[in-house]
């Protein structure tokens, strides 16, 4: 073990906290944890088995500037009093995954981020590579923190989900290959409610990239495409769209319901009926997913299979039960309006639509065409509803307020008729009603289970 007797002071101890703390302490630093709230005992007892020193319910400023380098959880804005008088002290900050970057050796990054299908993107990513039979990790906001995994276990390929709020305060990160989904408004408070800041921040996982790296880029979304007019990338960059690619560049396209990847002048094609991951949004995922995998030098047999296997997660549009010839879909991790889009897309019957939570200044104009196309009726799950009614009180006839999944799944079931689907997508978040999304997810299948 080195030592380099430098302080390293680590602000929030959940996953990404106490993943920095255990590979800070590991390489020598002089490790202290300060979270401002309760640290849960699953990770006192991590930090106590590492005797790294630690508090809890206050952050203690003195200890706090000690600092050389100091590693904030995703979670602590800037705005914070204790983050305002760290960075007026001038103490150098870094994300988690810039702190891991230091420690990862010769081993290589795919780099997921976006508004929307991060977690299923980097999921199917990590699993194309695992059956491919390659040495490698899920980490970042799934799975253990990129740097614990570099401490207790590394790999020779790390598949990473990445926030805005984790590129906020990256130096050096660079991935071999990174990804950029999409990008559509969501934590404005954040960025002072300017869009172009989330849009910068998310521009930053292709930052430090030369030409030696990939960067994967979704050719269709509006936000990206004018800042590709406007800023120039070092990455090779690789597109993927829905429209044809009559380039013959690499990348992703879909014609004709046939998703084709093409690299280094292979093609690879595959008809999206024989996609596990169901909807549009998830083409987009699979041809990110597809690109990387062609470029890590998988196989194309392999990559078919698991497409042909890979499901998706909990939660995201998951199909829930037919009762009485009504579908139930569970999309409650749908918080933001571009997810409910996509969601409602995918729909190919008369749909109940569950929507509400905790609202962020929602705008549904984007949504509208598709409501009063598909939607017979909304259920309203959140606390405060007005912003629901404002927008669809005109074009949809019943719309019901409700109290919870459970009030909310009796309501649909009794508008639904024999070939309806009701659809759990709130565009919220749950936190007016329920610990998380999981929980909202997981309440409204059992209200489901129990008609
Ligand atoms: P994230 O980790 O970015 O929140 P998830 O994979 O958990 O992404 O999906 C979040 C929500 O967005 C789900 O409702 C899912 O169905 C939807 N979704 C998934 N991929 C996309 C995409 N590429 N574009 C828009 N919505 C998507």
């Amino acid at each position: 073990m080195s030592t380099n007797n430098k302080r390293l002071v680590i602000l929030g101890a959940a996953e990404s906290g106490v993943g920095a703390a255990v590979l800070g302490k590991q390489r020598g630093w002089d490790v202290f944890v300060s979270d401002g709230g309760k640290i849960k005992p699953s990770f006192k007892s991590v930090l106590d088995e590492h005797g790294i020193v630690y508090e809890e319910g206050a952050h203690t400023v003195e200890k706090v500037l000690s600092a050389d380098c100091l590693v904030k959880s995703p979670g602590i804005s800037d705005k914070t009093e204790v983050m305002k008088k760290v960075r007026g002290a001038g103490i150098e900050v870094c994300s988690e995954i810039e702190f891991g970057y230091r420690y990862k050796g010769g081993s290589k990054i795919v780099a997921i981020t976006g508004s929307n299908g991060k977690s299923t993107t980097t999921m199917l990513t990590y699993t194309i590579f695992k059956d491919a039979g390659l040495d490698v990790a899920l980490v970042g906001n799934i799975g253990y923190s990129f740097a614990r995994q570099i401490a207790e276990k590394p790999c020779a390929w790390y598949v990473m989900e990445i926030s805005s709020f984790q590129l906020d305060d990256i130096h050096q990160f660079k991935p071999d290959i990174s990804i950029l989904l999409n990008i559509t408004p969501d934590h404005l408070d954040r960025y002072d409610y300017k869009f172009e800041n989330y849009v910068a921040s998310k521009f930053r996982i292709a930052e430090n990239q030369t030409n030696q790296d990939y960067f994967i880029v979704n050719r269709d979304d509006k936000a990206i495409q004018e800042y590709l007019s406007t800023h120039s990338i070092n990455a090779t960059t690789i597109y993927f769209t829905m429209n044809d690619n009559t380039t013959g560049n690499d990348g992703g396209s879909i014609h004709d319901d046939n998703m084709r990847l093409l690299y280094g002048g292979d093609y690879f094609d595959m008809s999206i009926h024989d996609l596990a991951l169901r909807g549009k949004h998830n083409q987009y995922n699979s041809m990110a997913a597809g690109i990387s995998a062609r470029i890590a030098g998988i196989r194309k047999e392999k990559l078919r299979e698991t497409f042909t296997r890979f499901k998706g997660l909990e939660h995201r549009l998951e199909f829930v039960a037919t009762i009485r010839g009504v579908d139930f879909i569970n999309d409650s991790k749908a918080t933001n309006v571009n997810s409910v889009w996509f969601a409602l897309e995918s729909m190919d019957k008369p749909t109940i639509l569950i929507l509400g939570g905790q609202d962020k200044g929602n705008d549904y104009t984007e949504i509208m065409d598709l409501v009063r196309k598909k939607v017979k009726a909304i259920i309203c799950l959140g606390v405060n509803n007005q912003p629901i009614h404002d927008a669809f009180d005109s074009m949809v006839d019943t719309i019901i307020e409700t109290n919870g999944a459970a009030e909310a799944v009796h309501a649909a079931y009794a508008c639904a008729e024999t070939g309806d689907v009701v659809l759990l997508a709130p565009a919220c978040a749950s936190f007016d009603r329920f610990n998380n999304f999981e929980d909202r997810g997981a309440q409204f299948k059992e209200a489901v289970r129990s008609l």
